[in-house]
């Protein structure tokens, strides 16, 4: 099943299509999209200004607004963090997180049920990739999180489970609906795609020119390092990584980040930290470091304060720009795919 079912991803175009197809009156498509993404509507029933019967017709040849709920909600007591499971029309969980900063709030969603790319310290992909959500379902996350709350969404990152970048189509067909003027209206300026660094990808995303930020999952200055706990530095190299980082900054004008989970011992060592200076010199990017979240699966531990702040201040003396990002919502399995699976698993969050 895909969004050629799912009014929530349906483009107004298609849509326009869809009302010709059931002999409705084109103004129809707009009713339906204003409802969805500029409305609260979460369901055909929600959408009260279209006829019952054409409702009924949809839903008989299996075309629905597929179901996003909220299954549980978790808040932090230590930020405030929230987070949410949701279950999806096939029974599949998927999680999302809301942080609030100062500048408002700011949606983590899930592009994929699971992951197939394997890094090592990340729990979304023990279990390989079981779907890809289609561009509703992405969109779902937002709106049932926005209904919820009664919030204005200020920024989305695509930095929840899954590698967006394996989901190509329904992440461009997601991005296209999020700014689209007749429904949320987002800024590409306040959205942000994190990949591990599939280059190709990354090439075409710059090529249609969102404005975007791109993070980019890099986490080693050398290859023969990364090769050891990320699979995808077996397909390409760093050197072909920053090319394609360089291209998306030339076509797009933005700059991009990299993302440098520390872990002890591996990755956190003055080395490193001279090899990625070296590497990112004279580039117009941004380094968000993050003190590793360690899941109970793998051995990696998370480095030491003080390895995190000297690490820090070496990139800064060779003027590489760097923030920690600290960790939100630790008491609420804030890692990456965490949630989902205590909650798949016997041991479910009070
Ligand atoms: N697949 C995409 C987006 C999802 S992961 C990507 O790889 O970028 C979002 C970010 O969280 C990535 O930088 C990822 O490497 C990082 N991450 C995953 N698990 C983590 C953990 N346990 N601790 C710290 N960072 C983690």
């Amino acid at each position: 099943m895909g969004y050629e079912r799912n009014i929530m991803g349906m483009t107004i175009e298609e849509l326009g299509e869809l009302m010709m197809k059931y002999g409705q009156p084109a103004y129809r498509a707009k009713q339906i999209f204003e409802r969805i993404h500029a409305g609260d509507a979460m369901s055909l029933d929600e959408i009260t200004n279209i006829p019952a019967s054409l409702k009924e017709k949809l839903r008989a040849e299996g075309i629905d607004v597929f179901p996003v709920n909220i299954l549980e909600r978790l808040e932090s007591k230590l930020d405030g963090t929230k987070k949410y499971i949701f279950g999806l029309h096939d029974g599949n969980v998927i999680e999302s997180v809301l942080m609030e900063y100062k500048h408002g709030y700011s949606i983590c969603i899930s592009s994929q049920v699971g992951c197939r790319m394997g890094c090592t310290f990340c729990a979304s992909t023990l279990d390989g990739r079981i779907r890809n959500l289609d561009a509703g379902e992405m969109l779902g996350q937002i709106y049932a999180i926005k209904k919820k709350e009664g919030i204005k969404v200020h920024s989305i990152v695509v930095m929840g489970c899954g590698e967006p970048m394996d989901n190509f189509d329904n992440l461009v067909r997601f991005l296209n609906l999020i700014i689209h003027p007749m429904g949320m209206n987002l800024s590409g300026r306040n959205i942000t795609v994190s990949t591990c660094g599939i280059t190709e990808k990354i090439r075409e995303l710059a090529d249609m020119k969102f404005a975007l930020t791109l993070a980019i999952s890099l986490h080693s200055p050398t290859d023969e390092l990364r090769r050891t706990f990320m699979p995808i530095a077996n397909k390409y190299t760093i050197e072909e990584l920053m090319k394609a980082a360089d291209y998306f900054f030339e076509k797009t004008g933005r700059r991009v980040t990299f993302e440098y989970s520390l872990i002890k011992g591996l990755n956190d060592t003055k080395e490193c930290a001279m090899e990625l200076s070296r590497l990112l010199a004279g580039k117009n990017s941004h380094v968000n470091l993050i003190p590793v979240n360690p899941i109970k699966e793998r051995k990696w531990e998370r480095s030491s304060d003080n390895s995190v702040n000297a690490f820090k201040l070496m990139l800064e003396k060779n003027r590489i720009n760097a923030t920690i990002r600290r960790g939100m919502g630790a008491d609420i399995d804030a890692a990456c795919g965490q949630l989902r699976r205590r909650y798949l698993g016997s041991e479910r969050p009070e």
